[in-house]
């Protein structure tokens, strides 16, 4: 028996071991690592189900704590179903499961299509010739965290001025990661909030989680919660995602007569086809393709608005023009 076990309420351990039951069938299905131990002040999380907490506005009744402060009430109506209180650097968070049935948005502004080709040093190009960079942490921010992190490594391990030091490199990264997710979801918000048809790359995500550079896979991970943040908001929206399959060449084809390069070099930002003479922009070149894919892939599937519109728009694809036509 463990003497800190009866400080926590007994429903935080009975909802680990079902958790670890998960753990094991995600591992043994080869989705997952084989689960590891929790450290205390590392894994800081638990979860409660709906009847060993209460909310009641702005606050949250978890047992053996009391009541605690929240910085909002909960924004949605619904049965509760169970909570979650999670730390993060010096901050402790709570995320509550509701039964509920209002996730609904307002629908779709103007229910065209658009392209989405997603890239490293720009987050997204959009078949409008619209171009968002990604969120990155400013200079300052950046040079913060080396000097925070210098500091950190000349500490003792173990003392008290190594424990300060860590919380507040803590707190800046996960500073940084916010900055990060707000812009991500601004980006996925305004496309779901414009489009109704999202045409987006098949990512290889199973074959990202296998490369160990660290630029490509940060920039992979933002590309996994894009995607995700694009289906879901465009569901409640009641828009579509369509994914374009991982092999159609969207850089390589020429977006005004179809014609197939052989050959392209990562480094070529743009270039003129050799059958009709237009040039293109490597970016939203890619993108219109990605939007007249999922175009098309609509148009025989659904005989909705959205799909009636886009191809009235299919056979005029000037580049750069094509996104705007859709407006009207
Ligand atoms: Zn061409």
């Amino acid at each position: 028996m463990f003497p800190w076990m009866l400080e926590v309420t007994k429903n935080a351990p009975q909802m680990a071991i079902l958790q670890l039951g998960y753990a094991f069938k995600n591992f043994f299905e080869g989705r997952a690592h084989y689960p590891t131990c929790r450290r205390k002040g590392r894994d800081d999380r638990f979860t409660l189900t709906n009847d060993q907490f209460r909310v009641q506005g702005k606050r949250i009744r978890i047992p053996k704590l009391g009541w605690l402060r929240m910085c909002e009430s909960l924004r949605f109506e619904g049965k509760i179903v169970s909570a979650s209180i999670a730390r993060s650097a010096n901050r402790w968070y709570a995320s509550i499961v509701a039964d509920t049935n209002t996730l609904f948005l307002p629908p779709t502004e103007n229910q065209g299509a658009v392209g989405v080709d997603l890239g490293v040093t720009t987050l997204a190009t959009l078949s409008t010739g619209e171009t968002f960079i990604g969120p990155k942490a400013s200079r300052s921010l950046q040079s913060r965290v080396k000097r925070l992190a210098r500091s950190l490594s000349r500490k003792v391990k173990g003392s008290h001025n190594y424990a300060k030091a860590k919380t507040k490199l803590a707190r800046l990264l996960a500073r940084i990661a916010d900055i990060q997710r707000d812009g991500l979801h601004k980006l996925t918000t305004y496309i779901t909030g414009q489009f109704h048809t999202i045409g987006i790359e098949d990512l290889n995500v199973k074959g990202m989680l296998g490369n160990h550079c660290l630029a490509r896979s940060i920039a992979d991970m933002a590309f996994g919660e894009l995607r995700r943040q694009l289906e879901y908001k465009a569901a409640r929206r009641g828009g579509q995602v369509v994914v374009v399959d991982r092999w159609y060449p969207s850089s390589k084809t020429c977006s005004c007569c179809g014609h197939r390069l052989d050959e392209m070099g990562l480094q070529v930002r743009q270039w003129r086809c050799s059958d009709c003479g237009a040039l293109h922009d490597r970016d939203v070149n890619a993108a219109i393709n990605l939007r007249n894919m999922a175009v098309s892939s609509t148009v025989t599937a659904c005989r909705g608005e959205g799909a009636g519109l886009a191809r009235e728009a299919q056979g005029e694809t000037i580049p750069g023009e094509a996104g705007i036509q859709q407006q009207s």
